[in-house]
């Protein structure tokens, strides 16, 4: 595919300004470039055809099942995108007087309410723009309210082995230690090397709950009150907030401070390193010390930005936060309702445990009493873990089946994370069952190719636009200028 420099033909043009009413005034020549700058020249129509070529070479959820575990790779509801460009919220500038703006500060207000209702919190901040900058706001929330009551000296943070890379990540932008906490073999948190490392200076245990191997952890309770005694706080990272909406509260299971991930739970597009949104809720010991301005409502009704709020770590994101996927996430919300939401997770779950029972006899699951998942006692929640040894012995690695999935019409699974040779699978509740059954038969059909001949699958993906990349070069010496 050629780049529109290569299409570029001098003269051509897209759309026709009008003439120029008002007198020339020439720039001052300092700051007058010596020529234009050299940008492509293009008819409409060539402009509109290289964009949608370039579209249809993405991989995206609007074209292809997206099992990527951990990253909740759901139907974006087009409703939401007219509601995002409706131009009363679309033309709004950011330092717009309140007064001119109280719709939008309206919905701000609410999506605020819905989501301390949903985490069982008492505060929200809505400025986070990312799951990983949700963490690092709140954990500066936590180190702030430390200080304030005289614990300063509290400067570690327990995080169990399968916690997400952004969770150690976030503390060490933060200053704070890490000490990992062992996962036992079920996959769960191993309690006794929990209460191994609590101590006062202990901050925060970071808790992803249902875990990245896709397990909610029923001993949460008992968690949080060891955490609790010993005077730390429990962070519940929210990224799979999609298991468990409208079933329980990370705040009943006892969490004091989780982020939100907008872009999973709530529908709003990602991937790529697009927009999102992390906003954080909190008990109300540690509201005073979230970012500002808060979007408030004042006792007459109108609505206002709050920033008189002195022991507030400050703004870790400019105006109100990423506004266009907030608004999203308040319109899918709104459009759910309670029971909707609580059919979301429940859906989720079935869709995961569906799945994972087509394929076990192959595709071994790990975490259970017997190395297995039996469906009565021990299900998966919204992914599941598999790792495949009976195809690995055949010499077929992970990153094969990855790459045999795409040739199947397929985005591969999260792989080699939290446990390396696993496939991580996420199918989130808006996949039908006969999508479901398409994707269990490649991976059946991949294990059959495996023993039959292991070529297709070392070779692949052989459909795809771009073929298989040596991963390490391009992570050390990529090549970032476009070549034909
Ligand atoms: C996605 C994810 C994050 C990070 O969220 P971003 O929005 O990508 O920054 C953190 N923890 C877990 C478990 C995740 O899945």
């Amino acid at each position: 595919m050629q780049l529109l420099f290569e299409i570029s033909t001098p003269g051509a043009r897209g759309t026709e300004l009008p003439g120029s009413d008002v007198p020339e005034a020439p720039l001052e020549a300092a700051f007058a470039a010596p020529a234009p700058p050299p940008l492509p020249e293009v008819g409409y129509l060539d402009l509109v055809r290289h964009c949608t070529r370039l579209a249809q070479r993405n991989f995206s959820v609007d074209a292809n099942f997206y099992p990527l575990g951990s990253c909740t790779m759901k139907a974006n509801p087009k409703v939401n995108e007219w509601a995002s460009s409706l131009p009363g919220f679309a033309n709004l500038h950011p330092l717009q007087d309140a007064t001119d703006c109280q719709g939008t500060l309206e919905l701000l207000y609410h999506l605020r309410l819905f989501l301390a209702e949903i985490a069982g919190l008492d505060e929200v901040s809505l400025q986070p723009c990312a799951g990983a900058h949700g963490e690092w706001t709140s954990l500066k929330v936590i180190r702030a309210y430390f200080r304030d009551i005289g614990q300063a000296q509290r400067r570690i943070v327990l995080a169990p082995d399968t916690a997400h890379g952004t969770n150690p990540a976030s503390c060490a932008m933060c200053g704070a230690s890490v000490v990992t906490i062992k996962s036992l073999s079920n996959g769960l948190t191993d309690l006794d090397d929990l209460k191994r490392n609590l101590s006062d200076e202990v901050a925060a245990v970071m808790v992803t709950n249902p875990n990245t191997v896709g397990k909610f952890d029923a001993h949460i309770a008992e968690m949080a009150k060891l955490i609790h005694e010993a005077g730390a706080m429990l962070y519940l990272d929210g990224a799979n907030m999609n298991a468990i909406l409208g079933i329980t509260r990370p705040g009943d299971f006892g969490a004091d401070i989780m982020h939100f991930n907008t872009h999973k739970t709530f529908s709003t597009p990602h991937g790529c390193g697009g927009p999102g949104a992390g906003p954080i809720a909190v008990r109300k010991e540690l509201a005073p010390y979230l970012p500002v301005p808060q979007v408030v409502k004042l006792p007459d009704g109108r609505y206002a930005l709050d920033a008189d709020r002195p022991k507030s770590i400050g703004k870790v994101r400019s105006f109100s936060g990423q506004f266009g996927v907030l608004l999203r996430a308040y319109a899918y919300i709104r459009a759910c309702g309670p029971d909707g939401l609580r059919n979301v997770s429940e859906t989720a779950i079935l869709s995961a445990n569906y799945l994972a029972q087509r394929v076990k006899h192959i595709y071994a699951l790990p975490f259970g009493p017997k190395g297995e998942l039996p469906m009565a006692n021990d299900p998966c929640a919204h992914e599941f873990i598999t790792v495949p040894q009976a195809i690995i012995d055949t010499g077929v690695t992970i990153m094969d089946l990855a790459k045999g999935l795409i040739d199947r019409g397929f985005h591969p699974p999260t792989v080699h994370f939290p446990v390396p040779n696993c496939l991580m699978v996420e199918p989130t509740e808006t996949e039908s069952l006969a999508t479901l059954n398409d994707f269990a038969d490649a991976l059946l059909e991949m294990a059959e190719q495996a023993r039959r001949d292991v070529a297709p699958l070392k070779n692949a993906p052989s459909r795809a636009v771009v073929r298989r990349l040596d991963e390490v070069q391009a992570a050390r010496k990529p090549t970032l200028t476009y070549q034909r």
